[in-house]
């Protein structure tokens, strides 16, 4: 006679890019999963990205250059960073992180940390955009990373030889090269040209893609707040939302920069914060081949099927201030410098976005099993790089979660490092 195996059942709170892909591959892996979400699937910080697989930003974003930019970077109010005065106060104890994450050491375990997981991105993600046949929505037209003005070249060699090491292909081009592969672009003098490097044309769709594949497999979203969690002596989780309590056998909580609301609920504490970042859609296609990053404004210009998405800026203001519009306007400003069409653009007719980058100040994400309670997981904290890393942190959650060896060392990415 043959026996029926019960189906193991995980809930999942979060359907982001990084929600998603856990959702979907547990499900896959024939697990029974509910994923929660109080908004619609894909609607947070994931729809609006830069679509950028960016692989090659193996380097934790505290470092000692960064160090010696910051003044100079605080006090230009068109500069890439910005801290909202109400906030300043709150985000000191992550800043005071983050300059300590600068130290060599701890800036050498970040690089291989992320190094790991970005090595691995693109192959984990390929088994999930062929079962979701979205594979049209990733384009391999590599990326380029601009700089400007008389020290560009210096600029660009230094970049180069920084990245020298870690065996990612580049090419150093001179402006009449980068015009070659980029007609439209004005004022850059050097480049590096990242050959592998692939981009989506909708992060949103993308992401929309895998959730309508696993609603297709038998998955089951349900749209709750959750508002409290209780964790119970059989290792059960209480969920409670404002109309029901849903009791689950295993949680993963991947609820991006919100995450930490969460484990205030069961009394753990992380450093999460947001990093808050823009976007700016211009309505004009096809007027670039391939995103590309300016170096020293520290945006980057993406085409996309719905347009071109001018994207970046950090600000540090919480979850609850309302969006400070004109950090999004302002990269349109930046944009003017270097592509020619968009001159003739109307403001007007620019959408305008705001994301939480869910940041912890080392760079890393948090991948780990809660240590009070084995059913619960725990999968955020991917900064700048949601997007590039869900599908190896599904992969990597999933092999946790059934007790099989992953494929490099989690300790970095552990909820205890803190
Ligand atoms: C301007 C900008 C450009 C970026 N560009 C790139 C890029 O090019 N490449 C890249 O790799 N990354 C990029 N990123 C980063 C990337 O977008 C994020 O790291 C990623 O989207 C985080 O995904 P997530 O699933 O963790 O969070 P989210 O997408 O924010 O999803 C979290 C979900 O949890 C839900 N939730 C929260 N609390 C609760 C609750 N209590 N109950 C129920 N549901 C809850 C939210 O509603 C949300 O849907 C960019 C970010 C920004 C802002």
């Amino acid at each position: 006679m043959v026996k029926l195996m019960r189906k193991k059942a995980i809930t999942v709170i979060g359907s982001g890019i990084i929600g998603i892909c856990c959702a979907l591959k547990l499900q896959s892996e024939g697990y029974k999963v509910l994923l929660i979400d109080k908004n619609e699937p894909a609607s947070g910080c994931t729809s609006g990205n830069a679509g950028h697989f960016a692989t090659e930003q193996i380097f934790p974003l505290a470092n000692k250059e960064i160090l010696k930019q910051l003044p100079k970077i605080l006090l230009n109010p068109k500069g890439p960073l910005t801290i909202k005065s109400n906030y300043i106060y709150k985000i000191a104890p992550w800043m005071i992180r983050f300059l300590l994450a600068t130290r060599d050491q701890t800036f050498q375990k970040g690089t291989q940390a992320l190094r790991n997981l970005n090595e691995a991105a693109m192959a984990a993600y390929e088994p999930l955009l062929k079962m979701a046949k979205l594979e049209n929505l990733v384009k391999n037209k590599g990326y380029l990373l601009a700089f400007e003005g008389a020290n560009a070249n210096r600029l660009a060699q230094k970049e180069t030889k920084t990245l020298e090491p870690y065996d990612i292909k580049t090419q150093l081009l001179n402006g009449h090269e980068i015009n070659e592969m980029e007609p439209l672009l004005k004022n850059c003098e050097a480049a590096l040209y990242f050959p592998e490097i692939s981009h989506t044309t909708d992060p949103y769709k993308l992401a929309l893609g895998l959730f309508n594949h696993f609603i297709s497999i038998g998955g089951i979203f349900e749209k709750h707040e959750i508002i409290d969690l209780h964790s119970n002596s059989d290792k059960s989780i209480d969920l409670l939302t404002q109309s029901k309590t849903i009791k689950t056998e295993y949680l993963l909580i991947a609820a991006g920069a919100f995450s930490q609301k969460l484990l205030d609920k069961l009394s753990i504490k992380t450093p999460l914060d947001t990093e808050r970042g823009y976007h700016l859609m211009v309505n004009q296609s096809n007027l670039l081949n391939r995103p590309v990053a300016f170096a020293q404004r520290k945006f980057i210009i993406t085409p996309m099927s719905e347009g071109t998405r001018l994207a970046g800026t950090v600000e540090f203001a919480g979850l609850e201030n309302q969006p400070n519009w004109r950090r999004a306007e302002m990269l349109l400003d930046h944009a003017l410098h270097f592509l020619k069409p968009l001159k003739n653009v109307d403001r007007q007719d620019c959408q305008k976005w705001m994301g939480f980058r869910p940041s912890f100040p080392d760079s890393l994400p948090v991948i780990d099993r809660c240590q009070n309670n084995e059913n619960l997981f725990f999968c955020f904290g991917h900064q700048h790089m949601g997007l590039t890393q869900a599908a190896i942190s599904a992969e990597l959650m999933v092999d946790l979660i059934n007790g099989r060896e992953t494929q490099f060392e989690l300790s970095p990415y552990s909820i205890q490092r803190f």
